[in-house]
């Protein structure tokens, strides 16, 4: 069993860390928490104020202390229960502070992971990506997760046999409004997160290994909220 803890998942949209923090799951029984599902989840119970999701941002982001509400409510009750993945998070310095602060309420360390690609391989995968609106639970028909492929049709679903598609914002003018939102970030993120943060360039393809979560996330050792990562490579 893993030491408890967060593991804050972050990179440029379509780098792999669905894929990677679904393997962290297989592999380490983490559970993964995705802040989009949990907003739509509380947006639409009765007893919640709707100014909390007003957002004049482009892109529909959630303001940041909508985000702290939302992460408190989600994580902050949270037990000594195993390995949290924050799939895409933290994307503001904000978020990481808020999330470090949950850590340290909790006495649980937050380890910051950032997947590494360059810009024209995550344009390719994002071309290249399937979801399937059939298999993953309709968040306002904006399927996210990648779905596989069948061997004999790559047009359709391995699990389900329906018709996959694009996300919805891939291969379009939202696509890289994310990708320059998330290089502009990204810097002041590192800034904060050091010396926490791993960097992990992902082979493509396939996308993100998993070998190396071994090396740094201990299984037994006490846990530490800033720790050296092998193997670190840095972006271009
Ligand atoms: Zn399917």
């Amino acid at each position: 069993m893993a030491v408890p803890g967060f593991v804050a998942l972050t990179g440029p949209p379509a780098v792999g860390k669905t894929t990677l923090a679904a393997k962290l799951a297989a592999v380490h029984g983490a559970q993964v928490f995705r802040l989009r599902e949990f907003a739509h989840d509380v947006r639409h119970r009765i007893d919640v104020d709707p100014a909390l999701f007003a957002t004049e941002d482009p892109l529909g982001w959630l303001p940041d202390r909508t985000v702290r509400v939302l992460l408190d409510s989600a994580l902050g009750g949270r037990g000594r229960n195993g390995v949290t993945v924050l799939e895409n998070l933290p994307g503001t310095i904000i978020q990481l502070r808020t999330i470090s602060e949950i850590g340290r309420r909790l006495g649980l360390p937050v380890v910051v992971i950032e997947l590494t690609a360059s810009d024209a391989i995550v344009i390719g995968r994002s071309l290249a990506r399937r979801v399937c609106p059939a298999c993953e639970p309709d968040l306002d028909a904006d399927p996210h997760r990648p779905a596989r492929a069948a061997a004999a049709d790559s047009s359709t679903c391995a699990t389900c046999g329906n018709p996959l598609r694009r996300r919805r914002c891939d291969g379009t003018a939202r696509y890289e409004l994310k990708l320059r939102r998330f290089r502009s970030r990204i810097p002041g993120i590192r800034r904060e997160a050091a010396p926490s943060t791993c960097l992990t360039r992902p082979s493509t393809p396939p996308p993100a290994r998993t070998t190396a979560c071994d090396e740094w996330w201990p299984r037994s050792a006490a846990p530490r909220s800033s720790r050296a990562c092998p193997p670190t490579s840095h972006p271009p």
